[in-house]
């Protein structure tokens, strides 16, 4: 059985209760982990609390130098790197015998809270910066994904860390979630996850004017211009759709297709679907696509879909469930593209979180940005054209955190990512990615 990780001790719940974690390609139990509870919050959370004096006040090289020792490679090494490089300001003052500083301090115990579609990538976002910050952590993973994070983090702490610096408390978070977030002792929550999951959080963080930053659900707009590369744009498509069975926050989420190429584009992205996305178990030779991660994951998928053709849409690729015995205990769904989705149908206004791709046609670029903007989400966007004056519109006027120009979404550690409307706010990956877990001090000397 895996545990958790309180105050440099790995621990089993004091209840003794579990949680059994399952292989969505089969079905079969992987391990159990501890279903901690608020007593375990507590714990976490005052060790966390007890340890930050001393690693917030620990030179940047000594911290540094325990993060780099680890393996979660680049996301580690670049916020490694900054550690020992934080640095204020000297701010001349009107007064001639005094003058300002400002101080770049550790915002304190942090609380980070992650999904299960990335486990380690997520988990790195959050915990290399605060460690760098100088910040305590206490993490709380997905409770269908919490082996390989706990495994991690163990890994991270071998090297050395001060007990409390970073602790793990697994259980599900609709028990030890407000305990987590309402914890008087918590100075910032580090949120990924579902939008109604950051809405609720962000309402109890207001409780003690708790820090958040939330990276939340999206809906990521592309659109194809007439003058596209088509055959570039539909394997992006299909990547940025299908990978990871489509449970990605930045993904291909609804395509906007100018009239001239819509059917050229419908025809090869459809072909692609069918051809190019073999499905089952992801551990399998050949295999590009695997179960999603849940029974209620995939109900909910194939309940969008069934909305849109119950409404008029078309099926070009996909739509069921692959046949066979190899598929019948794990949460399989064919790569699917749509077209004629109506602009009301569930899979035009909620995140689509699986292998189902809705295909809409638009008059112009403007048409495009005015439906790709409507949409409460903003997290990622992209567009396919080889004129410059569509592309820079483009990446004016849409509404998200990022966008692609000719380009597959791939989030990158030097830029700053986060979204925008109600995917949430606050950056992770680039220089900006510490600013969450800093505080801006301002100090004035007089001599
Ligand atoms: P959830 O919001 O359901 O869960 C995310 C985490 O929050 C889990 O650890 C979960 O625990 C915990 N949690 C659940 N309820 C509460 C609560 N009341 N209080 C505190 N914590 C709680 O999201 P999913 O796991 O379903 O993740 C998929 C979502 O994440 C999608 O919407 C996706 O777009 C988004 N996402 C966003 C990204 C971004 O960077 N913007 C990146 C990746 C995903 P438990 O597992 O125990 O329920």
């Amino acid at each position: 059985m895996a545990t958790m990780l309180i105050d440099g001790q790995t621990v089993g719940a004091q209840t003794g209760k579990t949680i059994e974690v399952r292989n969505p390609a089969n079905g079969e139990i992987v391990d159990t982990i501890p279903k901690g509870s608020a007593s375990e919050v507590d714990a976490a959370v005052e060790a966390a609390a007890k340890a930050l004096p001393a690693w917030a006040s620990l030179s940047g090289t000594k911290r540094a130098a325990f993060i780099e020792a680890t393996r979660v490679a680049e996301n580690l090494e670049f916020f490694a790197g900054f550690a020992d490089k934080l640095r204020g300001d000297y701010v001349p003052l009107e007064d001639q015998n005094k003058f300002g500083l400002t101080m770049r301090r550790p915002v304190g115990v942090v609380v980070a809270i992650t999904p299960w579609n990335f486990p380690l990538t997520l988990m790195a976002n959050k915990v290399c910066p605060a460690l760098a910050a100088g910040c305590t952590v206490v993490l709380k993973p997905a409770s269908t994904t919490p082996l390989a994070t706990q495994k991690t983090i163990e890994i991270i702490n071998s090297v050395g860390i001060p007990a409390g610096v970073l602790n793990t408390v697994h259980g599900p978070g609709a028990e030890i979630g407000d305990a987590l977030v309402s914890h008087p002792k918590v100075n910032k929550i580090a949120f990924t996850g579902q939008t109604e999951t950051g809405k609720r959080i962000m309402k109890l963080a207001a409780e003690n004017v708790t820090r958040v930053t939330l990276e939340l659900g999206g809906s990521d707009p592309m659109i194809v211009c007439d003058d596209a590369d088509i055959r570039r744009a539909t394997a992006a498509t299909a990547i940025g759709r299908f990978f990871n069975a489509g449970q990605a926050c930045l993904a291909v989420k609804r395509v906007y297709l100018f009239e001239q190429i819509a059917e050229e584009f419908m025809t090869k992205i459809a072909d692609r679907a069918r051809k190019e996305w073999p499905v089952g178990d992801g551990l399998k030779e050949g295999v590009k696509m695997g179960p999603l991660h849940t029974e209620r994951q995939r109900a909910e998928v194939e309940s969008q879909v069934a909305d849109a053709v119950k409404r008029g849409a078309k099926v070009l690729a996909g739509g069921k469930r692959p046949e066979g015995k190899e598929f019948e205990k794990g949460w399989y769904m064919e790569a699917t593209v749509l077209r004629d989705v109506p602009e009301d149908s569930r899979m035009a206004t909620e995140e689509v979180f699986g292998p189902a791709l809705p295909i809409f046609i638009v008059k112009d670029l403007d048409d495009a940005i005015a439906k790709a903007n409507a949409s409460v989400y903003g997290l990622g966007s992209s567009i396919w054209t080889k004129d410059l004056a569509k592309a820079r519109k483009a990446a004016e006027l849409l509404e998200a955190g990022y966008t692609w120009i000719n380009d597959i979404q791939v989030a990158y550690d030097q830029l700053p990512f986060g979204g925008t409307k109600q995917s949430g706010f606050g950056k992770e990956h680039g220089i900006e990615g510490l600013d969450g877990y800093l505080e801006k001090k301002s100090v004035v000397l007089a001599y």
